[in-house]
C-alpha cells in the first residue's frame, strides 16, 4: 500500500526529470554556493516550468529555462530572513494546520519548546537546525529576552525561522512579546494560529465549551502561581452559565477549587483535569469541585494539564463515554 501511495503521488516520468537535473548538478553547486539558495533554486526547478518541460520531454526548452532561472538566482541579493510564529497545536500531529506543516518543511531553523512533541518536530526538514528553548515550571532555562534576541539574530542571518509553540502562539504563549521584539528589530514576522489546548482537550474529552442550555461564555485563564498564590478575578470566574478553562493550573488546584466555592459556585459543579490532551498519553480525571482534590491525590500528573470547570463538563460524563476515572486510572 505504501508503494502504491508513493507511485500515485509521483509522475511516471520522474526518472527523466532526475537525469535532466543531474546534468546541471555540478554547475549549480558551483554557481550557488549557499546551500539555502541552492535548495530554493531546485525547489523552483522541480515545482515550476523547468520541471514541467523536462517531464514533458522537451529538454531543449527545459535547459533554456533552467539557465535563465540560474542567471536570475545568481544576481539575486541574499534573501532576508523571517520568523514565523507557528502554533503546533496541543500534541496530536494531525491537528497541525496545513500552513504550519508547509512552513515546517521549508524552515532553516526550528526554535521550539517543551510542549512541542517529537512527532511534530520530525515533520520538519531533516537538515533543519533545531534550537530548544524550553522552560519548565519554576525552572526557567532560557529567559524570554534571550529567546527574542536569538530569533532576531537568526532572521538577520538570512534564515527562515519557524518558532514553534505548543497550542496557539497567542494563547498564554508569550507570542505577543516575541512579535513585539521582532517588529522592533525590523524583522519580518508572521503568526500562524494553532489549535489551543482548550479546544483540543474539549474535543477529545467530548466537552462542548459552549452550549445553548448550559454555557453562554467560555473563559480562558491562567492558574500560574505567583509567589505561591493564584491571583484571579474569582468573582467573575464563579458566575453561573459559563465554562472556565484554566491553563497551567494543576499545581494550584486546591486554591482554585477553594476560591470558586467560596465565591459561590456549588460544590457539585463538574470539573475535569485533562493531561496530555489529544495525545495517546491523554488522561482525564473528572469529578466535582467537592471531590477533585481527593481524586487528584491518587495520581501524579506530570504532563501539561488543563482544568475545565462548568456544567458542560458534566455533559461529557452523562454521555457515558470513557470517563470512568476509577477504571481508566486502574484504581
Ligand atoms: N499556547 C498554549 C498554552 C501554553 S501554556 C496553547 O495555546 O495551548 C501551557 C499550558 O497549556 C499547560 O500548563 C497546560 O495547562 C496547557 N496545555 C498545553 N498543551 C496541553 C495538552 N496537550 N493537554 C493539556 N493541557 C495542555
Amino acid at each position: 500500500r505504501i508503494r502504491a501511495e508513493i507511485e500515485r503521488s509521483l509522475p511516471a516520468a520522474l526518472g527523466r526529470l532526475a537525469r535532466f537535473a543531474d546534468v546541471f548538478r555540478e554547475q549549480v553547486r558551483r554557481t550557488l554556493v549557499v546551500p539555502r539558495a541552492r535548495r530554493r533554486f531546485w525547489d523552483r526547478v522541480f515545482e515550476g516550468r523547468v520541471g514541467e518541460l523536462a517531464l514533458a520531454g522537451d529538454e531543449i526548452a527545459a535547459r533554456r529555462e533552467l539557465i535563465r532561472l540560474l542567471d536570475g538566482f545568481r544576481s539575486e541579493a541574499p534573501s532576508a530572513g523571517m520568523v514565523h510564529l507557528v502554533g503546533a497545536g496541543p500534541g496530536d500531529p494531525d491537528l497541525l494546520t496545513l500552513k504550519a506543516h508547509r512552513l515546517l518543511q521549508r524552515a532553516d531553523v526550528l526554535v521550539y519548546d517543551r510542549l512541542v512533541s517529537d512527532e511534530i518536530l520530525s515533520m520538519a526538514r531533516r537538515d533543519a537546525e533545531r534550537v530548544y528553548v524550553g522552560k519548565r515550571r519554576a525552572n526557567h532555562c532560557v529567559p524570554q529576552d534571550e529567546i527574542n534576541d536569538r530569533l532576531v539574530a537568526l532572521a538577520r542571518a538570512g534564515k527562515s525561522v519557524v518558532r514553534l509553540k505548543g497550542g496557539d502562539p497567542f494563547v498564554f504563549g508569550r507570542g505577543g512579546e516575541e512579535v513585539e521584539a521582532l517588529v522592533k528589530a525590523g524583522v519580518a514576522v508572521e503568526v500562524v494560529p494553532g489549535v489551543t489546548a482548550a479546544l483540543g482537550c474539549a474535543s477529545s474529552a467530548g466537552i462542548p465549551l459552549t452550549h445553548r442550555d448550559h454555557a453562554q461564555a467560555c473563559i480562558l485563564v491562567t492558574g500560574h502561581l505567583k509567589n505561591g498564590t493564584v491571583d484571579l478575578d474569582w468573582k467573575m470566574l464563579s458566575r453561573p452559565r459559563q465554562t472556565v478553562v484554566i491553563y497551567m493550573g494543576a499545581g494550584a488546584l486546591p486554591q482554585i477549587v477553594a476560591q470558586l466555592i467560596s465565591y459561590g459556585l456549588p460544590a457539585s459543579t463538574p470539573i475535569a483535569l485533562i493531561e496530555n490532551g489529544t495525545t495517546d498519553r491523554e488522561r482525564r480525571i473528572v469529578g466535582t469541585l467537592a471531590t477533585i482534590d481527593r481524586q487528584v491525590q491518587r495520581t501524579v500528573l506530570t504532563g501539561p494539564t488543563l482544568c475545565m470547570v462548568g456544567a458542560v463538563v458534566g455533559l461529557a460524563v452523562e454521555r457515558g463515554q470513557e470517563f470512568n476515572f476509577e477504571s481508566r486510572m486502574g484504581l
